[in-house]
């Protein structure tokens, strides 16, 4: 039989580039695989149901929550979004390292149900290139804009809870450096002693507050802006 695949919690502000990342690591590397969500929110341009959600009515979605067919859900910005249970398990007992791209309530879930996933909190380099990139966008108006950058602010506040704090500058760099982490965490699950060495990623137990540090920088630069915005 197949030893169990690792579970791997990616999340990180609106805008840090996670889909990009993920969408390189599981190009580049063959042992991944992508969990697809469930969710209330209406797809957007382009996005087709089963490939980026599986978009539901909230009927559904509590029906799917009711029969406890999700590994876990959440509420993020007035719609539901949660990890169908099924094809993540069976996944894992393939040998699949099964990634969620999940905010972070859901993100604590899991961790409290497979105390050994991986959660990683995934961050711009900057406050001011992850206003950037969410404007950049373009897909989104600026109130959405601003309800996401909101909501990052209270995400952050949570970032102590995850395992590494990993910063995109490069996407491939970045690919390269969670394939990395979850290499090494395989090695410390089967006894191997290998030291943690990254430019990139902070491990959050062992950094003496480096980790939170960066992301608190970026808290404060985006409280400035949204203040500047409201007066
Ligand atoms: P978006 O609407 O931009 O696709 O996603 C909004 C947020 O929901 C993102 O932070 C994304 O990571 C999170 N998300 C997507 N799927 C899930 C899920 O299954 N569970 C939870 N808890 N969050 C999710």
């Amino acid at each position: 039989m197949a030893d169990q695949g690792k579970l791997i919690v990616v999340s990180g502000f609106s805008g840090s580039g996670k889909g990009t990342v993920i969408k390189d690591i599981l190009d580049r590397y063959g042992s991944y695989s992508l969990s697809i969500s469930a969710t209330t929110r209406k797809p957007r341009e382009g996005e087709v149901d089963g490939r980026e959600y599986f978009f539901k009515t909230i009927e559904e979605f509590e029906k799917m929550v009711s029969e406890d067919m999700l590994i876990e859900y959440a509420k993020y910005v007035g719609n539901y979004y949660g990890t169908p249970r099924d094809y993540v398990e069976k996944q894992l007992s393939e040998g699949r390292d099964v990634i969620l791209e999940i905010e972070i309530q859901g993100a604590m879930k899991v961790k409290e149900r497979y105390p050994e996933a991986i959660l990683i909190f995934l961050t711009p380099p900057s406050g001011k290139e992850l206003i950037g990139r969410l404007k950049g966008r373009g897909t989104e108006d600026d109130s959405v804009i601003t309800s996401r950058m909101k909501r990052a602010l209270e995400e952050a506040e949570g970032v102590g809870g995850y395992d590494y704090v990993l910063v995109n500058d490069e996407i491939d760099k970045c690919s390269e450096c969670l394939h990395y982490i979850v290499q090494r965490c395989k090695d410390v699950d089967n006894g191997k002693d290998t030291p943690f060495v990254s430019k990139r990623a902070y491990e959050v137990a062992s950094d003496n507050g480096a980790g939170v540090g960066l992301i608190n920088g970026i808290k404060a630069e985006l409280a400035g802006l949204l203040e500047g915005d409201e007066r």
